[in-house]
């Protein structure tokens, strides 16, 4: 499943193609793939795309908001005069027809480029909502961890009532959204902190230094364009992410800690695979 930094990376790339551009037509091909009124865009221009959590913005003129969820397989496919640019989960569809046989919906612009949402599994959504009600979407939602709302002060007050292992903690989305599984073992490990640690029991030198780790992997991913394993995630390009390269801990056990040289181990935390080094993560 893409995690925040595929996510970032795909919403850049949407936004270079698609901001300026009208919508002529909206072709729903699965209903439960689009939530809302999909005539309240049409004539309408789109004015930015951005991210909060998982969740890419399409911000209209009108003041409406088009949310996508990939979940599990969904991909965006951006056609202009015959060039393609996908982005999310491959398929072979992008080198045959489109709209494909995994197409939910399609996006036509008065200029005639298009873009597709194809989605093999179809857990991913669309949603259409006003822009007053966007905090109620995400009112479970804690804040962005690349966003200055999350300060060392912010996290000890979430961590104090927590007895969950710090891993747990730091991946539960009412905290902090963004830190998926691979970067949460990463952060970790560059923190010198063990993921078993209960959440309660972190100093505040140690929640400093945990966050202030956290944004350093979290913004080497995003500089990375995200992590790719088993070819299951490719940007707006086409292209595969490259963090998996620069990976800490995850994938790599029996392999050297970078920190100290002791030897990573690989267990079972909340049914996550967690990969941690015993010597020095503490
Ligand atoms: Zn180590």
């Amino acid at each position: 499943m893409p995690e925040l930094p595929e996510v970032e990376t795909i919403a850049k790339k949407l936004k270079s193609v698609v901001v300026g551009r009208k919508i002529e037509e909206i072709q729903i091909f699965n209903p439960k793939t689009f939530q809302g009124d999909a005539q309240l865009l049409l004539s309408q221009e789109i004015v930015d795309v951005s991210r909060r959590a998982k969740i890419i913005e399409m911000v209209f003129a009108n003041d409406y908001v088009l949310l996508t969820h990939l979940k599990m397989t969904g991909q965006y496919l951006f056609q202009n005069d015959g060039d393609l640019i996908a982005g999310g989960h491959p398929t072979n569809d992008w080198q045959e027809q489109l709209p494909g046989k995994h197409t939910r919906v399609q996006i036509n612009f008065e200029d005639k480029s298009k873009l597709f949402f194809n989605d093999m599994r179809k857990f991913g959504w669309l949603r259409l909502v006003a822009a007053s009600s966007l905090e109620t979407v995400y009112s479970a939602l804690g804040p962005d961890i690349i966003s200055p709302e999350v300060t060392t002060d912010y996290l000890l007050s979430q961590f104090k009532r927590r007895k969950m292992p710090i891993k747990q903690a730091i991946m539960l989305n009412e905290i902090v959204c963004g830190v998926g599984n691979i970067y949460a073992c990463d952060s970790l490990n560059l923190a010198k902190i063990s993921p078993f640690r209960p959440a309660q029991s972190l100093s505040r030198e140690e929640v400093d230094i945990l966050l202030s780790s956290m944004k350093v992997i979290i913004n080497k991913a995003i500089e990375y364009g995200g992590t790719t394993f088993d070819g299951k995630y490719v940007d707006i390009e086409g292209k595969a992410g490259s963090y998996q390269t620069k990976v800490l801990t995850y994938g790599r056990e029996g392999k050297n800690c970078y920190n100290c040289g002791g030897t990573i181990q690989k267990t079972k935390l909340g049914g996550r695979g967690t990969y941690f080094c015993p010597d020095c993560q503490i």
